[in-house]
């Protein structure tokens, strides 16, 4: 069996008497820069997914299952989001969330959606579009995981157009609100207990947003079948049907698609960081299996063609982790903005792409054996590629803010 991540580097080569390099994807030390809380965190759940899930991840993607008792308890007993949307977290948020983003897909991207849907999107919509009569409901059992959150835009016929394009309903009946329509690859919706629904008003037709829990009467969620990405993590195909919601449970804050799309600009640089960590995993593993397996009598790390792919493997990690970063620190310090965030997420997942791709080529035939956990991560890659805003759509974010130009249709 190929070793894993934790697993240290053997200490003497087979083909010469020195010692061999330390495995470590932070090549420039950026994590020494980060404060000691986030370090903390990162490796308390690093010792989880390197250690503990990594040896069972490629079982339950193949078989694309995911064990919710097992990880919900783990996420529990980890208490990740300990002090998220309070001012514990003030200053540090963006990194916080970005850092432990990154060390779930460092191991396995399904888990990064898995907790960034439930704390990026689910709770982000109510910290930032909740009343605070609403965040003081719904937040404390969100964040001890005591309820799991989803957070529904997408549908069938409307992706990237979401903003104009979105064809779900809501329409006031007194005190309650009835919703009808469909939402497409809302991972934690078949089994979650809460899911934002955002909506166009019949009357008229500002997008509104509702905490909509899973158990009302109307609301159905079928698991989404042959994915060849991020396997583990359920998506669910979510229909509305005359689902009735209090107004209660109405996002008081969330008054039109610019409120829906403060979520997603605050969440993305999560993205970015899942990109990093994607690329993190596989240059680590690459480079193990350069160390270790030899053809004509050597290392394959020893050979210029192998050494080139290391180097430009690392070369994109290391811009990437920078550039995410400075993104999540400048968030945390000035605020949220679309570029900002676009730009991290569109680099990063664009990045991911080339290394997963030149981690798998430098392993040859076991490149795309699961057994090797690389092709877990390739095939992964393309799901951070296309979510949260795809490559198009960021760049035309990124472009617009640079030459003062819309692409937008
Ligand atoms: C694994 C996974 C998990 C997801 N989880 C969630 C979730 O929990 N909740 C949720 O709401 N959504 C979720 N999504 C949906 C995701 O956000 C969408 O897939 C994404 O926004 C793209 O939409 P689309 O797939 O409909 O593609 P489309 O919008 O149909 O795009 C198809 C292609 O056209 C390009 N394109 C579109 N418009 C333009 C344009 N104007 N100019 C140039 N090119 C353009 C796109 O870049 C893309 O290449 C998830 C998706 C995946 C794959």
């Amino acid at each position: 069996m190929h070793r894993g991540l934790l697993s240290p580097s053997p200490p003497m080569s087979t083909a010469s008497s020195r010692p061999r390099p330390p495995i470590n994807g932070d090549f420039y030390d950026w994590f020494s820069t980060l404060p000691d809380e986030v370090n903390a965190a990162r490796l308390k759940l690093r010792d989880f997914m390197s250690g503990e899930w990594e040896p069972q991840a490629n079982g339950y993607w193949e078989r694309a299952e995911f064990p919710r008792e097992y990880l919900v308890g783990k996420m529990k007993e980890l208490d990740l989001l300990h002090g998220a949307y309070t001012p514990e977290r003030a200053g540090m948020a963006t990194v916080m969330d970005g850092l432990l983003s990154m060390e779930f897909a460092r191991v396995d991207p399904s888990l990064a959606t898995f907790f960034g849907v439930h704390a990026g999107l689910c709770m982000g919509s109510i910290a930032l579009c909740g009343s605070e009569e609403q965040q003081a409901e719904w937040l404390p059992a969100l964040r001890r995981w005591d309820l799991i959150g989803a957070f529904g835009l997408t549908e069938p016929d409307v992706g990237s157009g979401v903003a104009r394009g979105l064809t779900t309903t809501c329409r006031r009946e007194g005190d309650t609100w009835v919703l009808n329509g469909q939402k497409k690859w809302i991972g934690n919706s078949t089994w979650g207990d809460i899911v934002i629904i955002w909506a166009r008003d019949e009357a008229d037709q500002s997008v509104k947003g509702f905490i909509v829990r899973t158990s009302l009467p109307g609301y159905s969620a079928e698991t989404m079948q042959g994915k060849i990405a991020q396997r583990t993590v359920l998506n669910g195909l979510i229909t509305l049907s005359n689902v009735r919601v209090a107004e209660r449970d109405r996002l008081q804050r969330a008054n039109s698609f610019a409120d829906t799309q403060r979520v997603l600009v605050t969440a993305r640089c999560g993205t970015a960081w899942q990109g990093v960590g994607c690329a993190m995993g596989a240059y680590e593993h690459s480079l193990r299996y350069a160390q270790e397996r030899t053809q004509f009598g050597k290392p394959i790390g020893s050979f210029q063609l192998i050494q080139m792919m290391m180097v430009k493997m690392l070369g994109n990690l290391t811009a990437m982790i920078g550039l995410a970063l400075r993104a999540s620190e400048l968030q945390d310090r000035l605020g949220p903005k679309d570029e900002m965030s676009a730009l991290a997420k569109q680099f990063c997942a664009a990045k991911c792409r080339e290394v997963v791709q030149l981690a798998r080529e430098s392993m040859g035939g076991n490149g795309i054996l699961l057994e090797f956990h690389v092709a877990r991560l390739f095939a992964d890659a393309e799901a951070i590629y296309s979510y949260e805003g795809s490559n198009e759509i960021n760049a035309m974010i990124v472009g617009r803010a640079v030459t003062g130009y819309s692409a937008f249709v």
